[in-house]
């Protein structure tokens, strides 16, 4: 039987406590599991390796991405870095997005300084810069789609196309969407990564990543790196990420249908310069975002259209939405792309990026939207006032 992503993400784990019945799996603490003799060890040895609650949420991960399996690690950022000690070897190739999330930035950037792996930065969106960069056999594409902050769509399809003919992985990062929204190995990726720190738990009190693989072998391959290198998910953050992936898509759902009311009323605001959106017809990717994904997701930038105390006085007098970083908790954000996200590009690349020092990125959360628009309507009027 095939199940839907909201019964995966439900029944995942349910009632396979043998001890007292309990219909939610417990909190599983050991750091170590006896042997039941000499040479006879159980499944778990020693909780680096493997965690029974761990194993639960890595199951359920798999099957929302529809992978084989799953390795749940202690960031977003140390699930990127196992894909990559695993893959790339000295001289190996990495080709990235230019405008990919900004940690993922300083990683490979700093790595290929070091010499571990190269890296080439590309706008894979520019279909000649893309050739000319694959005609290099790299051993790794990495996409990441919508991009961040202004929410540009890669076509996932064409790109592990081309990067397959060359004998390349695809990786997607598929962060911003979550597998109820866009399902990567579908549209031909090898391997997907999450910040599961954002939508996954949504509930924005843990840091985690994951990685995902298509086939088995890497699956089994990157579970023993995983260990290896002492990146695995404690038993607490499993416990946390699975309850809140059980939610995963009611929230996204709530999320995105809040993004689209606020859109709706950004669109005929005159503090409002430029919106950025899937949704919008005249968005880059607009008809790639209809065909690979299966809604426009819930986070969405703008160009505020003042002066910089008038954008100060928009954000102070905001207060539903929290002036902070990261994104996909069931609280709305607001960050101020150019001082917090993007801070440590220079203001050129910035620039070079189509970033402007007006960019405002919103994650929306689970609130009422008519609440969310009237703190909105309130925050413009006192932007206004001299
Ligand atoms: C946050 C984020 C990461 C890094 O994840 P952490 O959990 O913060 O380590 C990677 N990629 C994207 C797209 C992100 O938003």
């Amino acid at each position: 039987m095939s199940l839907k992503s909201s019964t995966i993400a439900i029944h995942n784990g349910l009632n396979e406590d043998t001890q007292f019945g309990c219909v939610v799996p417990p909190i599983y603490l050991s750091s170590t599991y006896n042997f039941t003799g000499f040479n006879e060890p159980r499944v778990h040895d020693y909780s680096r390796r493997g965690n029974p609650g761990r194993d639960i949420v890595q199951r359920t991960i798999a099957q929302l991405e529809g992978g084989s399996g799953a390795v749940m690690t202690n960031s977003g950022m140390s699930a990127l870095h196992l894909l990559c000690t695993v893959f790339l070897q000295p001289g190996d190739l990495l080709v990235a997005p230019h405008d990919c999330y900004g940690g993922s930035y300083r990683l490979f950037n700093s790595q290929h300084q070091r010499g571990a792996y190269q890296v080439q930065f590309v706008n894979q969106n520019n279909q000649d810069e893309l050739l000319a960069a694959l005609k290099k056999k790299p051993k790794l594409v990495l996409i990441e789609t919508p991009s961040n902050p202004l929410l540009t769509i890669y076509d996932i399809e064409h790109i592990a196309r081309l990067a397959h003919e060359v004998g390349a992985f695809v990786v997607v990062d598929n962060t911003f969407l979550s597998p109820v929204l866009q399902q990567p190995i579908a549209l031909g990726a090898d391997f997907v990564v999450h910040s599961c720190t954002k939508y996954l738990n949504g509930h924005s009190d843990i840091i985690a990543g994951a990685v995902i693989a298509k086939e088995e072998k890497w699956a089994l391959e990157l579970a023993w790196w995983a260990n290896n290198i002492g990146v695995t998910g404690g038993a607490f953050d499993s416990y946390l990420l699975l309850r809140g992936i059980r939610t995963l898509s009611p929230r996204i759902k709530q999320q995105q249908s809040n993004a689209l009311e606020i859109v709706n009323y950004l669109t005929a605001q005159p503090w409002v310069k430029k919106l950025y959106y899937p949704a919008l017809q005249d968005h880059a990717g607009h008809e790639i975002a209809v065909k690979q994904q299966k809604g426009f997701g819930a986070m969405l930038s703008f160009e505020f259209n003042g002066d910089e105390q008038q954008l100060c006085r928009f954000l102070s007098a905001l207060t539903l939405f929290t002036l902070a970083e990261s994104l996909g908790g069931v609280e709305t954000l607001i960050s101020h792309t150019a001082t917090m996200t993007h801070a440590g590009m220079s203001a050129e690349a910035r620039a070079a990026a189509g970033i402007t020092d007006s960019l405002l990125r919103i994650s929306v959360g689970i609130e009422d939207s008519e609440d969310l628009i009237a703190d909105l309507e309130n925050a413009f009027r006192v932007a206004a006032q001299r």
